[in-house]
C-alpha cells in the first residue's frame, strides 16, 4: 500500500505554528512585503472558508475580510520545514519519495494496519511542528494521492478492495491528478464524470479518447505496484519520441545582450539563473521537457562560446536549467572572463504530458506551480527567486 501524505494549507500553518498569534484567524502569505499590493500563495483554513484562495490579489481578500492576518512568504522556512517533515517520515524505514514541497509518498509494502502507521504520521508531524497534514492510503500512488484529498483537512482516508467503488462514485473525475481543466470537459463529453467511471475504462478505450496520456491514467489508476523511485523505467519518462509528435519546437531559448562588459561573477550568475527562469517557464506553459541545456557566452577573450551538457533526465525545472549551465561552465573553467551577451537554450525536447507523480521526483515543485500561477495572473515578474534581484539593480 501507498501512503500519500500532503501537508494542509501548508506555507499558512507554518506561519499560524510559528506565530501563536496566528491560530484559528484567517491568514495569508503574501509573496510582497506590501500588504495591500500583493498575491496571496497560501490562504489558512480559517480564511479559506471566507472564499479566500491562493492566486489572489490581496486587495480582494482584505475586502472579503478587513481583519485578515497578514505575512510575507519566506520560502527558506517552508523548504526547510518540509525536508524535516521528509526526515520524519523516513524515519519509519519505508521508502519514501518527495512528491513536492508539501507532499510525500511512502511504500509501506504489505503492512497490516496502514490505517495504523498514518495515524502515528500524522501525529508525530503535529506534535513536532504542529501543523496537520492530510493522509491518502490506497493500492498505488494516483489513488492514494486522491484519498488524501476525501478527508481534508486533519484526515485519514484509505481506499480497499472493497470500498474502492462505492467512494469513487461520489469523486468527481477531474479530483484525480492529472485530470486538468483541458482533460476534464473532454471525459465529460464522453460520459465520463465520476472516478468510477473514469476506473471501469478499458485501457484502450482511455487510448482512444485521451491517448498516451491515456493509457498511463489507467496504469496510474490499476497498478499494484509499489512506486517506482528509478525514474529511467518509469513509464512517464520513456515519454514521447519528439519525431513522433507534430509542431514540437526544436528548442526554446532567451539571450541578453548588456549595455557593457561585465566580469562580475555574481552578476553574470544572476543573469544566466533569470534566462533558465524564462527557459524554464515557457518549457512549462508548453508542457514540455528538456534533456538538453545549451549556454553561449559572447566577450572579447572567449569570444563566441558555447556548449551544451545532455542529462537522461529531462527537465523543465528552471532551477535544473540553472545549475546545468553553470556546470558547463565550470566543466570549461571558465572564471571570470568578460562577457558581453548570453543565451540559455533547452533542447531535445519532448512532451511532459504524464500525471505528476509518473515523473521524477522534482522538489520545488509546489513552489515552481505557485510561481506560475501568480505570474500568469499578474503578469511576469510579479514573483521571482531573490537571486534574480540582483540583475535589476545593476541594469
Ligand atoms: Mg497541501
Amino acid at each position: 500500500m501507498i501512503l500519500h501524505i500532503d501537508m494542509d494549507a501548508f506555507f499558512a500553518s507554518i506561519e499560524q505554528a510559528v506565530n501563536p498569534r496566528f491560530k484559528g484567524k484567517p491568514l495569508i502569505v503574501g509573496t510582497r512585503n506590501n500588504k495591500f499590493y500583493t498575491v496571496v500563495c497560501a490562504a489558512s483554513y480559517e480564511a479559506k472558508r471566507l472564499g479566500i484562495s491562493s492566486g489572489m490579489s490581496s486587495k480582494e481578500a482584505f475586502q472579503i475580510c478587513p481583519d485578515l492576518e497578514f505575512v510575507v512568504a519566506e520560502q527558506g522556512k517552508y523548504i526547510w520545514t518540509s525536508e524535516q517533515i521528509l526526515e520524519l517520515v523516513k524515519g519509519y524505514g519505508f521508502e519514501t519519495a518527495y512528491i513536492s514541497i508539501d507532499e510525500f509518498q511512502v511504500d509501506i509494502g504489505s503492512e497490516t494496519e496502514p490505517h495504523k502507521i498514518a495515524e502515528n504520521i500524522r501525529k508525530q508531524i503535529y506534535a513536532n511542528f504542529n501543523i496537520t497534514a492530510s493522509i491518502g492510503i490506497a493500492k498505488n500512488c494516483l489513488l492514494a494521492k486522491l484519498a488524501s484529498k476525501l478527508n481534508k483537512p486533519n484526515g485519514v482516508a484509505i481506499l480497499t478492495d472493497e470500498n474502492l467503488t462505492q467512494i469513487l462514485s461520489h469523486v468527481p473525475a477531474k479530483k484525480l491528478s492529472g485530470v486538468g481543466p483541458k482533460t476534464e470537459p473532454l471525459l465529460v463529453g464522453f460520459g465520463i464524470n465520476t472516478c468510477l467511471e473514469l476506473y471501469q475504462k478499458p485501457a484502450e478505450y482511455l487510448e482512444s479518447i485521451l491517448g498516451k496520456f491515456g493509457l498511463n491514467l489507467y496504469e496510474g489508476l490499476h497498478c499494484e505496484e509499489s512506486f517506482n523511485l528509478n525514474p529511467g523505467t518509469d513509464p512517464g519518462i520513456q515519454g514521447s519520441v519528439p519525431g513522433l509528435v507534430p509542431d514540437l519546437p526544436k528548442s526554446i531559448g532567451h539571450s541578453y545582450t548588456f549595455p557593457r562588459g561585465s566580469r562580475n561573477p555574481q552578476f553574470i550568475r544572476a543573469w544566466i539563473r533569470l534566462l533558465s527562469e524564462m527557459v524554464g517557464r515557457r518549457l512549462r506553459e508548453q508542457k514540455l521537457v528538456s534533456f538538453t541545456t545549451h549556454l553561449w557566452l559572447n566577450g572579447p577573450e572567449i569570444g563566441n562560446f558555447s556548449a551544451q551538457v545532455t542529462s537522461d533526465q529531462a527537465t523543465n525545472d528552471s532551477y535544473e536549467l540553472y545549475r546545468r549551465s553553470l556546470k558547463i561552465m565550470a566543466k570549461k573553467g571558465l572564471k571570470t572572463p568578460e562577457i558581453r551577451a548570453m543565451g540559455v537554450t533547452a533542447g531535445s525536447l519532448s512532451l511532459d504530458s504524464y500525471p505528476v507523480l509518473f515523473l521524477e521526483q522534482k522538489r520545488r515543485e509546489g513552489l515552481i506551480k505557485a510561481m506560475d500561477r501568480i505570474n500568469d495572473r499578474f503578469g511576469e515578474d510579479s514573483i521571482y527567486p531573490a537571486v534574480i534581484t540582483f540583475t535589476r539593480k545593476l541594469k
